[in-house]
């Protein structure tokens, strides 16, 4: 064993040896990886081995189908046998809207390059001889599916690892993990310390405690799973001699189950609807490679269902049952990056399907520690998605709803029930006396639109326009016409003060400081030029900023800020907890709030992109002249403790204007009218500020700053897309994300948002194209549930193009 390691990978599953491979790969030297027993001693030796590479996010399908692509590599690297089937496989539908689902899912995969294919329930027969077609309507292939030996993939990963020169210690248990004062870690195992620059957690069952080792709580929790293996059955032996062919495999979503051919028998797996934690507390260092006790009762309702479904199952014996333990994170996407707050402690954990996301996290995880970038949009799966709220029980929720949805569909309208409410603004049971319908990010609780009175606060989950569609309307007519009222607590905010915070801010922000009392928008940019953030960055002091961004990336911005500081004399503070958020929005806007202040709020006195303390009726508030719907706006922060007051106020004053109250679904409406973008959907770490059209905000003439040279070769060579705004010929569902778009018979971008725009009349949607086509505005489709919709781009945002309201 060595005393010094530049990286110590700590777990020896699937994902370790992934992350080992990709570094040495890379040309780390001096890197180890520690197994408290032998390689594959947690969850990875009896997993079942299938991969496929479907996945809500995009972005982590990408990752997925990488994975797949790369077993052949680390077969051929290491010699070892991955026992790879690529036999492809079907995802079955039994409903109309399970088959709306495989269509969204099938135009992702086209803008991503996958080659599935939708098919009806006589062909799924023919691909799968064992099924009753009755049940069904349809399916979508995927030839990329198979079955590996888990194992063998392990092994092969670290073998290639070796062969690079990483080295493997076995048996050997890590026990605590010291900071050193160079940054460094003293890695202190059962058979002596070894002194590490990094330690990646990569400890699976033990990830949680691994954590717990720097004082951390990590959102991961292991369940229990159960496959069984039947014996020989004929009907699987007919069906090969048939077709020449292993069986494919097979998702069956109304049975919640999974099946394959495992020798003449069939493996099949199920995610059913009850299913228990393992333990939830911590994991016993004792446990080693064992089974759980057998619960055949507790899978019984599932296995009853593919009995109808694949008759031939309900005549085989039962050869074997394994029931094990994996981990699950509260939206089943792994735990990957650097964890904010302590230095080279890296997580690679939380990774609920390892054989077929491991190579890509392995991945993510080495371009990340090596280039300081992760090379790819891993947004999905970034610990940093989730912050101290995410607490052991909240965890426990949240993966048990998780589990038992594996195979249920998710509507883009759907918010999950589980773990809420969390977080809640003060005026909370002020917005619930209303109505409102809520939505969670980041564990807080906002409104998504207002049902109206004596009707249910819920809106109906589906794939076209739900019942929210004619009161969103309302609520943007009114705002359009007079002013509407919204919390925005969901916002991320911060104060960054101090002698040298403004030079820390020029460094990594992309626009120009305002100056005092006013307001920039300002891009940040990584290294290499692409998106990571975009704020609204107020002086409210000479040597103090309030900078407002995205709610969900909280950590995420502040893990950047607190990475780039560098030793300089400044305080960076979350202000989440010191201030909550109100926005007035309408041509009515300044009216109303003229009557709470004494400040004159004329544009000559108080312009567009103004900020300044002010007193609303009896409450403190920093008031900021911004605008995201395209009205005249002001946002409102004050103490949480007067929220309350603030609203109250806000609405008695606002009665005889017409004031409504609104959520974030007229928020969408209002600002796709006008072309806005947001984080996490138009502004994303894989587009350049040139492609996002935030080129008026990138200041290449103001000095040095994080991405300033790799902006200035995008302005030069103009990136390759665009976000471009279209107007969409839809029926009766729009846009909402992640549709493909079609010219010329060809994929050639995707949408970012979608949705109705109430006053123009229009379904519009934003959305990337080549920067070639951006000027082409029309022979455009976008694919809206597996129908081609024709769409256009707009020359200009379809509503006050001019933006003369919102700043007048
Ligand atoms: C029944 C079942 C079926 C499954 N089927 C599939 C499937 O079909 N497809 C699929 O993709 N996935 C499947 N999985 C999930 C898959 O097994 C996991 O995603 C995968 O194993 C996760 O790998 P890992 O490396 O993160 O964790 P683990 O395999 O748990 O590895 C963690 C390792 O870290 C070591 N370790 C922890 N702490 C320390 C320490 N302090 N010091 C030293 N070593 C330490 C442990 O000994 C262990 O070997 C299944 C799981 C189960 C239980």
């Amino acid at each position: 064993m060595k005393s010094h390691v530049r990286v110590a990978v700590i777990g020896g599953g699937v994902v370790g040896c992934s992350v080992l491979f990709h570094l040495a790969k890379a040309g780390w030297t001096d890197i180890a990886l520690i197994e408290r027993l032998e390689l594959t001693s947690g969850s990875s030796w009896h997993a079942a081995g299938g991969f496929h590479t479907l996945n809500g996010d995009p972005n982590v399908a990408k990752l997925q189908s990488y994975t797949v692509q790369l077993y052949k590599e680390i077969e051929e690297i290491s010699g070892q046998s991955c026992g790879l089937h690529i036999t492809g496989g079907m995802m079955l539908a039994g409903t109309p809207e399970r088959m709306d689902f495989l269509k969204l899912a099938h135009a992702k995969g086209r803008y991503l390059g996958m080659e599935t294919e939708i098919i009806d329930a006589a062909e799924a027969k023919r691909r799968l001889p064992l099924l009753d077609e009755r049940h069904f309507l349809g399916a979508m292939y995927d030839p990329l599916e198979g079955h590996l030996d888990p194992s063998g993939t392990t092994h092969a990963y670290a073998k290639a690892a070796r062969s690079f020169g990483a080295e493997i210690y076995r048996q050997t248990r890590v026990v605590e993990l010291n900071t050193r004062p160079d940054g460094g870690w003293d890695v202190v195992t059962d058979k002596g310390t070894i002194r590490a620059d990094h330690v990646v957690n990569a400890g699976g069952l033990w990830a949680r405690e691994v954590g717990r080792m720097v004082g951390i709580e990590l959102p991961v929790l292991a369940m229990e799973h159960h496959y069984i293996v039947t014996e020989d059955m004929p009907e699987v032996v007919e069906a090969n001699a048939a077709t020449g062919k292993e069986l494919i495999h097979v998702i069956d979503f109304e049975g919640e189950v999974y099946l394959r051919q495992e020798g003449k028998g069939i493996l099949l797996g199920c995610y059913e609807r009850h299913g228990v934690p393992w333990a939830p507390d911590s994991t016993s260092w004792d446990f080693g490679p064992e089974l759980l006790a057998e619960d055949l009762d507790r899978i019984g309702p599932s296995l009853e269902v593919s009995f109808k479904h694949f008759p031939a199952m309900a005549k085989a014996g039962i050869k074997r049952v394994v029931n094990g333990p994996f981990t699950f994170t509260p939206d089943g996407n792994p735990l990957v990056g650097p964890v904010r707050g302590l230095k080279n402690y890296w997580a690679a954990c939380g990774v609920m399907a390892g054989f077929s996301q491991g190579g890509g996290v392995g991945l993510a995880l080495a371009n990340w520690m090596i280039e300081g970038d992760p090379g790819f949009d891993v947004w999905g799966m970034d610990v940093s998605r989730y912050g101290d709220w995410a607490t052991p029980a909240y965890t426990n929720a949240k993966v048990r709803e998780n589990y038992s949805r594996r195979f249920r569909i998710r509507f883009p309208n759907e918010e999950l029930p589980a773990a809420r409410p969390l977080r809640t603004v003060p005026i909370h049971g002020g917005l619930e006396a209303e109505n409102a319908v809520f939505g969670a990010s980041y564990g807080l609780e906002y409104p998504l639109w207002f049902a109206l009175k004596g009707t249910p606060a819920e809106e109906t989950v589906t794939y076209r326009r739900s019942n929210a569609f004619p009161v969103v309307a309302a609520e943007c007519r009114a705002v359009r016409a007079g002013v509407g009222l919204m919390e925005t607590s969901s916002y991320g905010r911060y104060e960054v003060a101090g002698p040298e915070a403004e030079a820390f801010l020029e460094s990594l922000l992309a626009n120009r400081l305002p100056a005092l009392g006013r307001l920039a928008l300002a891009p940040m940019l990584n290294a290499k030029g692409k998106l990571i953030g975009d704020f609204t960055v107020g002086r409210i002091a000479p040597d103090r900023f309030f900078i407002v961004g995205s709610g969900p990336a909280e950590a995420y911005h502040l893990r950047w800020f607190e990475r780039q500081r560098g030793g300089r004399n400044l305080t960076i503070r979350p202000m989440t907890a010191d201030l909550a958020g109100l926005a007035i929005a309408g041509p009515k806007a300044r009216e109303l709030l003229a009557r709470l202040v004494r400040d004159d709020l004329s544009t000559a006195a108080f312009p567009f992109l103004s900020i300044r303390r002010m007193a609303v009726g009896m409450v403190p508030a920093l008031v900021s002249r911004i605008s995201f719907t395209g009205e005249q706006g002001y946002e409102l922060w004050c103490a949480p403790d007067s929220q309350r007051a603030l609203y109250q106020t806000i609405r008695d004053a606002g009665c005889d204007l017409g004031l409504v109250l609104f959520g974030s679904h007229t928020l969408l409406s209002l600002r796709l009218e006008k072309g806005f973008g947001i984080w996490a959907r138009e502004y994303r770490p894989i587009y350049g500020p040139e492609e996002a059209q935030l080129k008026r905000f990138v200041r290449l003439d103001k000095g040095e700053f994080v991405g300033r040279e790799a902006a200035k070769a995008e302005r030069g060579e103009g990136g390759e897309r665009r976000l471009v705004p279209f107007e969409v010929d839809a029926r009766d569902a729009d846009a909402f994300g992640d549709e493909p778009i079609w010219h010329g018979g060809q994929v050639v971008g995707w949408v970012t948002s979608g949705g109705y725009g109430h006053t123009v009349g229009k379904s519009l949607a934003l959305g990337y194209v080549p920067k070639g086509l951006a000027a082409a505005a029309s022979g455009f489709e976008i694919e809206i549930i597996g129908e081609r919709r024709d769409a256009r781009i707009l020359a200009a945002p379809p509503y006050d193009p001019s933006g003369s309201r919102m700043r007048g």
